[in-house]
């Protein structure tokens, strides 16, 4: 894989201050592939202060040629997929097919509607006597995760970029190559120099140095709630604007009258995809006592199917939390029924896709957020049960409701304190707002609202 070794700041590839690199390992097989280096306080300084110079010029820019750079910048990215793809696979390690299909389509589908909503939003409006603008924010601190890694970048930048703001990337340390990839993008597209910056380094340094830099406006964060509450404990200090994408622990809900082998086939296929890796999975599936034994059956059946086709954990550490957790689901007295602690293979980060049945409300593998391939089934008695038990833990990310007739899905999920929720198995939609409920985060990212949350207002009277 190719890698530079400096940062991408003020339109050009320059020399890092300190002389630390991080290694990037491939997890399927514990090849280092890469190196990138690891940046410093100084780093982020030299990256915010370009970030800041560009910010007139670029927030004076018209929309619409925003909006053709946006247009340019998802061309690059549908240009370039296939080498995309096999970044994400070798350092993340999801199998290419999903890497293709995932990791480098939605980034351009995401990439294309910002392009679009830079041409057509109303930058302006008028209210009684008086003229809105909405204005960009300034400059971006975006600290990114390594689990979708092209497509939590892209959700941050696309969006900023159409707002008018200028901004510091700081990508997760397991998946640099693909940050690296996307400079090379944002620049073959004609961004002008300084708009985007990009420092690669280690959380606690460089991440902490830009998520605390005084010349960053908004700092907008995707990754665990405990590193999401210190940045939003130090925004909150500094009186600045944040955005937190943290955890989640979704319920599946299928009710009753259901299509029953449907509703746990796909429920499966969500926890199992991207190894289990996604914030918003559906890792609770909560089944009526009646269909419960059917339920777990069909579940163990699919799991076991998924042996040999799902990837690699991002890397050791993310492998001994998951086995970690699966034990103590084990020793709690959930009851396993697919995959185990053991790891399949002796070479890279594999965990066996996983279930248990019998599992209850105040197990730990019913309460944490496990980031694995690992789906716990929780028995209900009736529907209010099954909405205490949906809405029973700290996070409210995504979640599901399955029911024979449409509209007594939706009266159960309007019901569920969570930001997402797929109806019969609705398909994801760049479009609309992601973004949770209770400690899942704040604020909303996609379509318009992801827009928004790049903007602030200013008013005039006449
Ligand atoms: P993390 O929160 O440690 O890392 C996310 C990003 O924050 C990375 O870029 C990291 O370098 C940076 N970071 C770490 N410490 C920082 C600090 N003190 N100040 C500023 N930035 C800092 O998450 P992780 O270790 O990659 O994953 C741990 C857990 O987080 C996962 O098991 C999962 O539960 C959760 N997670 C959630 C999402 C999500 O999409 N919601 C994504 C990834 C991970």
């Amino acid at each position: 894989m190719k890698a530079h070794d400096g940062m991408y700041i003020d339109g050009a590839w320059r020399d890092a201050d300190g002389r630390d690199a991080i290694d990037v390992v491939n997890p399927a097989d514990g090849q280092v592939i890469g190196q990138v280096p690891a940046g410093t306080a100084l780093d982020v300084d030299t990256a915010v202060r370009a970030a800041r110079a560009a910010l007139p010029g670029w927030s004076a820019t018209p929309p619409a040629e925003r909006a053709a750079r946006l247009s340019a910048l998802r061309d690059v990215l549908v240009a370039r997929k296939d080498e995309i793809a096999e970044t994400i696979t070798a350092e993340l390690g999801s199998p290419l097919k999903f890497s293709q299909a995932v990791h480098a389509a939605a980034p351009i589908a995401v990439a294309g509607s910002y392009a679009e909503l830079a041409a057509t939003y109303a930058f302006e409006e008028k209210v009684g006597n008086s003229v809105v603008h909405h204005e960009p924010i300034g400059v971006v601190g975006a600290i990114t995760p390594w689990n979708y890694p092209l497509h939590q970048i892209v959700a941050k930048v696309a969006p900023a970029l159409a707002a008018g703001c200028t901004i510091v990337l700081k990508p997760a340390e397991d998946t640099p190559l693909t940050a690296q990839l996307f400079a090379e993008a944002v620049h073959e597209a004609g961004v002008p120099a300084g708009v985007f910056n990009l420092v690669t380094g280690l959380g606690p340094v460089a991440g902490q140095a830009l998520a605390e830099h005084p010349g960053v406006d908004l700092v907008s964060f995707t990754g665990s709630t405990a590193v999401g509450r210190r940045i939003g404990a130090a925004a909150g200090a500094a009186v600045k604007r944040v955005a937190l994408e943290l955890g989640g622990k979704s319920a599946n809900v299928i009710l009753p009258s259901a299509d029953l082998a449907k509703a746990v086939n796909v429920g499966v296929a969500n926890v199992m995809s991207n190894s289990g890796q996604t914030c918003s999975a559906w890792t609770r599936m909560l089944v009526h006592r009646d269909q419960y034994d059917e339920a777990v059956a069909l579940a163990a059946e699919a799991a076991a199917k998924y042996g040999d086709r799902i990837g690699p954990l991002v890397n050791a550490k993310q492998q001994e939390r998951v086995r970690g957790y699966i034990e103590k689901g084990v020793a709690e007295g959930a009851r396993l029924v697919a995959g185990g602690p053991e790891a399949p293979r002796e070479e890279g980060c594999y965990v066996s896709p996983t279930v248990f049945a019998d599992v209850t409300e105040d197990m730990t593998i019913a309460q944490e957020e496990i980031f694995g391939p690992v789906l716990s089934i929780l028995r209900y008695d009736d529907e209010e049960e099954a909405l205490r038990i949906a809405n029973g833990t700290v996070y409210g990310l995504a979640g599901a409701v399955w029911a024979g007739d449409e509209a007594e899905a939706v009266a159960f999920a309007r019901r569920m304190d969570t930001g997402q929720v797929d109806i019969n198995g609705g398909r994801f939609n760049p479009l609309a707002p992601s973004g949770g409920y209770k400690q899942s985060g704040v604020g909303r990212e996609l379509g318009l609202h992801g827009l928004t949350e790049y903007l602030q207002t200013k008013s005039l009277q006449f």
